[in-house]
């Protein structure tokens, strides 16, 4: 049985890659958005506080979702390198101005997130107009992991998991194994106040070339450090959740982090602050609605069994993903 277990995961490990791979792991979008509620202002605070369970669990909703939805995955990423050199100026910043040049067909299929940020925020800012509890907390959850994702260098990367480089498995070692090995333990993610976006789209698209320029730092520390790492170091065989998998050592996730000089760090603190204040500037956005009387509000049955579905596909699927391994 151990010996099975082994053997899909070892697969596990090589076969994912080949997929495009969607977020930060569940772990860092969780600890993500829950960090964010502690910068809210207090009149923000009665609500998120109460249903700071509910905006972390649901922060990898979107993830679950694109086994239902087609249109999800482009959602996550803009492979911005298709788009010529830094910084991109060939592709306009706007969306209508985008699909007009390069229609949207293709406009999406080489990735949206920085516009769907955008789509998100007005969602939210509605939710607070309507004063709707339920659409509040899903549009603060999903909006929270969409941005993350824009924070995530290998998801602005037509190479976003190293499969052009010899370098398969990368996505996953940086989003995923440094921030769940060291995160807890060395990451500083206490941060100031939430402050009012200006300009939400100038702001998104920043951080969207700043991760276009870390993905080819991402990619070159990695070669560079397999290059002058023992061989027989690079890759360890770890229990977790009952079985052993094969995965990045633990030595060489330290000096991987550390040759990046805290990246990873930055670019969790920096979603931390760009999550908070786009909920804040959501809520400014809405007149500032007083949210105190919201917390007795109740999800509708139609919004229950919405979540409930999402998670029955997510589970089946993941099993049919492991089925078919076998
Ligand atoms: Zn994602």
């Amino acid at each position: 049985m151990k010996k099975a277990s082994t053997f899909l995961l070892l697969i596990f490990l090589f076969i994912i890659p080949y997929s495009r791979c969607f977020s930060w792991g569940f772990w860092a979008h969780k600890h993500i958005n829950h960090h964010a509620v502690f910068l809210l202002p207090p009149e923000m605070m009665v609500l998120y506080k109460p249903n700071i369970l509910f905006v972390t669990e649901h922060a990898t909703d979107p993830d679950k979702r694109r086994y239902a939805i087609a249109e999800e995955g482009p959602r996550h990423y803009i492979d911005i390198d298709h788009y010529g050199k830094y910084p991109y100026d060939s592709l306009p910043r706007k969306w209508n101005d985008a699909v007009a040049k390069f229609s949207e067909d293709s406009v999406r299929a080489h990735g949206i997130v920085p516009w769907h940020v955008q789509t998100m925020l007005a969602r939210l800012t509605n939710a607070f107009k309507e004063k709707n509890l339920a659409s509040i907390l899903k549009n603060s959850a999903e909006l929270g992991h969409y941005i993350a994702d824009a924070h995530v260098p290998l998801h602005a990367s037509s190479n976003h998991n190293g499969q052009l480089t010899n370098q398969i498995g990368i996505h996953g070692f940086w989003e995923s194994r440094i921030p769940e090995l060291l995160a807890e333990e060395n990451f500083d993610l206490m941060i100031g106040k939430a402050i009012y976006i200006e300009d939400p789209g100038k702001f998104i698209w920043k951080r969207v070339l700043e991760s276009a320029v870390a993905a080819d730092s991402v990619l070159a520390f990695e070669k560079e450090l397999t290059n002058s790492f023992p061989v027989d170091k690079k890759y360890s065989f770890e229990p977790r959740n009952g079985i052993v998998i094969k995965q990045y050592s633990g030595a060489f996730t330290i000096a991987f982090d550390k040759k990046l000089n805290g990246m990873t760090e930055r670019r969790m603190r920096q979603s931390i602050f760009a999550i908070a204040s786009f909920w804040y500037t959501a809520w400014v956005n809405a007149g500032q609605p007083d949210l105190k009387g919201l917390v007795m509000q109740e999800f509708s049955t139609t919004d229950n069994k919405e979540m409930e579905d999402l998670n029955i596909l997510w589970n089946s699927e993941n099993k049919k993903i492991i089925g078919r391994e076998e």
